[in-house]
């Protein structure tokens, strides 16, 4: 039975990288909806628009967007590969802003709903537990502490050749963390239903393990 699998949490918790090894232990495919909102801001950015435009933006992922995920992890915007330039810290905050906007939501929700339909996938966002995939089989809410996610994504850029420096990512995930999770429209939260699980003291493979349980538990 293929089943359908939930993450949530905050930005560098682990989410993508515990996704990708899932997606390739059950054959199933690893759905990163960061990415999309990423996509958009880049391509609304590109065209000279200001993050709030809500119409524009949502005109222009209706009809100027032509969005490819690919297994690999590629991601093409229109032709152009977009994989490593939606990863840099002003697009992370585009997006962040991008997703605040209520018909922007809607409009990637029902793109990510079609997607997971055929059931298989891992899904991982901020709102996917609640709003996305409430039907989920399994759901997770996956965290670490604030220096732990920023030594992470340091690290991270390190090896993508993206610069920056510990402090300023770390402002930047506390900045994401709060407007996540203050904003009006499905802000980051826990559901009752999604099993927590702190990463802070925990190996990927632990976490890996973790999750793999909630899964054969349902499949
Ligand atoms: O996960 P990632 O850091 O790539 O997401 C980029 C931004 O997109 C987040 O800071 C968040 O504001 C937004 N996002 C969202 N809902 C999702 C996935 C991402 O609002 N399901």
């Amino acid at each position: 039975m293929r089943i359908n699998i939930a993450i949530d949490g905050p930005s560098g918790a682990g989410k993508s990288t515990i996704s990708d090894i899932l997606a390739k232990r059950l054959d199933y495919v690893h759905l990163d909806t960061g990415a999309m909102y990423r996509a958009v801001a880049y391509l609304g950015l590109k065209k000279g628009l200001k993050m709030d435009e809500e119409d524009r933006v949502v005109d222009i992922i209706q009809n100027e967007m032509d969005l490819v995920l690919n297994p690999d992890g590629t991601i093409i915007c229109n032709g152009e590969d977009i994989t490593h330039k939606i990863r840099t810290n002003e697009i992370s905050m585009a997006a962040s802003d991008v997703s605040k906007l209520k018909n922007v939501r809607k409009a990637l929700v029902a793109m990510q709903q079609k997607i997971a339909s055929k059931k298989g996938y891992i899904v991982d966002g901020r709102d996917i537990c609640e709003v996305v995939l409430p039907d989920a089989e399994v759901k997770v809410f996956l965290t670490a502490s604030a220096e732990d996610r920023a030594k992470r994504r340091l690290l991270q850029n390190q090896e993508k050749g993206i610069a920056g420096d510990y402090e300023t990512i770390l402002a930047d995930i506390l900045k994401r963390d709060y407007q996540d999770s203050h904003r009006e429209n499905s802000p980051l939260h826990k559901t009752d239903d999604a099993t927590a699980i702190d990463s802070s003291n925990l190996s990927i493979e632990e976490v890996v393990d973790i999750i793999m349980k909630l899964v054969n538990e349902k499949i």
